[in-house]
């Protein structure tokens, strides 16, 4: 990430990568110090240089330890994760030499957490980075003496590589493309008013699109039985009603998440619903 970004989809905070340029010096189950642990150690685009670091999401001071640069953070709300999961992060980041950081203190996404550096024990100036997706602060010495989680994930489970530079280190990164969010609840609005009594499938969430244009007709009588619903509307032609708008399925009709459910827009043999 760059300073001063963010990300809020559907009012959820994105977790992003707290680093401009990534260069991974270490990684998860590393050799050297992070045996049983899934955390990365990071430097920036020239060794010994201490880069500066940011929030990838807004997050409280939970704890330190000063003579190690070491801060434990925790989302003040739970974020959206690389692999999908929306929890609270608990976060450790280590080894920043001018560390002044303080327990309570919020920061918020994309403003500066830290700079790299080689506080505790460090070998070149980098960031030790470990994440845990769950509000448990337990952090304990594993059988390698190494401190760990109980819900640690791998980095690239973690954060959102969007505008960060990865220069060094494999994993199988992602960007919010990624991991698709449904229609924001608070833009994307759109009146629309239907062409025929239309049924309304409510409950699909996030399977919608595995319902399919052919079980609903325009008499609003059902063809076919589709998954992922567990209750049904019915508009009458001519209904208005307010919907997010673009939806698309993966046959390329259009949906919408009326306040009933979904309702498919138009195919590309028709259009069951006209905007407003
Ligand atoms: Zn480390």
């Amino acid at each position: 990430m760059r300073a001063n970004q963010k990300s809020v989809r559907n009012g959820v905070e994105d977790f992003l990568c707290p680093f401009t340029d990534m260069y991974i010096t270490q990684g998860s189950n590393g050799g050297y110090s992070h045996q049983g642990i899934m955390a990365n150690d990071v430097r920036g685009k020239e060794a010994g240089i201490r880069y500066p670091y940011y929030a990838p999401c807004t997050c409280k001071c939970v704890q330190t330890v000063p003579s190690y640069g070491q801060a434990m953070w925790q989302s003040t709300a739970p974020v959206r994760f690389a692999n999908g999961r929306v929890d609270y992060a608990t976060f450790v980041t280590a080894h920043d030499d001018s560390f002044d950081v303080k327990v309570g203190q919020v920061v918020p996404q994309g403003v500066q957490l830290g700079n790299m550096g080689t506080k505790g024990q460090a070998t070149g100036v980098h960031c030790h980075i470990q994440v845990s997706q769950s509000k448990d602060t337990s952090w304990y010495k594993n059988k390698y003496g190494n401190n760990q989680f109980n819900n640690e994930y791998d980095l690239d489970d973690c954060y959102f590589l969007d505008d960060t530079n990865i220069l060094s280190g494999t994993g199988n990164w992602k960007y919010l493309k990624d991991v698709p969010v449904g229609p924001d609840v608070n833009t994307d609005k759109a009146i629309y008013q239907t062409n025929y009594n239309m049924r309304v499938r409510s409950g699909a969430g996030t399977n919608y699109a595995s319902l399919r244009v052919k079980d609903l007709t325009p008499d609003g009588k059902r063809h076919a039985t589709s998954k992922g619903e567990n209750a049904e509307a019915i508009y009458q032609k001519g209904t208005l009603f307010t919907a997010y708008q673009e939806i698309k399925n993966q046959d390329g009709s259009l949906w919408a998440k009326s306040p009933s459910g979904y309702i498919c827009i138009q195919d590309s043999n028709m259009t069951y619903c006209t905007k407003q």
